[in-house]
């Protein structure tokens, strides 16, 4: 699951609890939101890069057929979990390989985030060997189930520590971070989801879920590279073109209200 938090409003979220609290201290994580933009995007065109998480689950072929029919390249990023279970859908992205370009999402979901404290209800790797398990088991999936090694890393959550962006780095990796959140963790409704894809601007690398079938998220997702098409977008894979990206710091508190009704269950279970 991923949402997203703008630094300003994580912040302004801690004084309003803190106010609430009657000024007690909060302790926060402060973790790294990595953003991503295309950076060469030739003069008068209008380039959008579409990129899909397969977390664990299932495959949507609602955004498949809209990806495939209309010839739309897509960068996809896999989990070894996501890779176990679909042999099928991997054969239909592994027939299209001039469209998609398979990357590694880690080998069991787990957010690159040392300690114990879940993000989104997600159990963290822990530390940086643990970290380093991930990204490198998770590559290594990739590279037996397509024959290609990957270069480019998202990991669960796309929340970072920060002494684990350098850790990532150094393995040869490029952080896949995002500048347009389509649909939250597959949690918002369809024309939600239709109208910010729709409404990307040139050089947006925009995150969607393709693992969630059963959601409605994932009919805005199809509508929404439609409608893109419509309006003449260019869409590009991340190996295709230059990028930038920033590190955006948010800070995390954990839900403690919520957990407490739900002894300690997440309320989405991970994506
Ligand atoms: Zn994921």
């Amino acid at each position: 699951m991923l949402l997203s938090f703008s630094r300003s409003t994580t912040l302004v979220a801690a004084a309003f609890l803190s106010f609430l609290s009657g000024g007690a201290a909060l302790a926060g994580q402060r973790l790294v939101q990595p953003t991503l933009e295309i950076s060469d995007v030739p003069p008068g065109k209008r380039e959008v890069a579409i990129t899909l998480d397969a977390c664990s689950g299932e495959f949507d072929s609602r955004i498949a057929s809209a990806l495939i029919d209309g010839h739309v390249p897509a960068t996809i990023f896999v989990t070894g979990r996501w890779l176990r279970r679909n042999g099928e859908a991997l054969a239909l992205l592994l027939a299209h390989r001039d469209l998609f370009q398979i990357e590694d999402h880690g080998q069991e979901h787990l957010p690159a985030v040392t300690g114990n404290e879940p993000i989104y209800g997600v159990a963290p790797a822990g530390d940086l060997p643990a970290i380093r398990r991930e990204v490198q088991d998770g590559a290594q999936s990739v590279l037996t189930a397509t024959g290609a090694a990957p270069h480019w890393y998202r990991d669960a959550t796309a929340l970072y520590s920060p002494e684990a962006l350098p850790a990532i780095k150094a393995m040869g990796f490029s952080v896949a971070g995002f500048s347009l959140n389509a649909d939250q963790g597959a949690s918002l409704p369809a024309r939600t989801v239709e109208g910010r894809i729709a409404a990307a601007k040139s050089g947006d690398v925009i995150i969607a879920h393709v693992n969630q079938p059963h959601r409605a998220s994932g009919q805005g997702v199809a509508d929404g590279i439609r409608a893109l098409q419509k309006q003449g977008v260019t869409f590009v894979r991340l190996d295709q073109v230059q990028t930038r990206s920033k590190e955006r710091i948010t800070v995390l508190h954990p839900p403690r209200v919520a957990s407490r009704h739900l002894s300690g269950q997440p309320k989405h279970r991970t994506l």
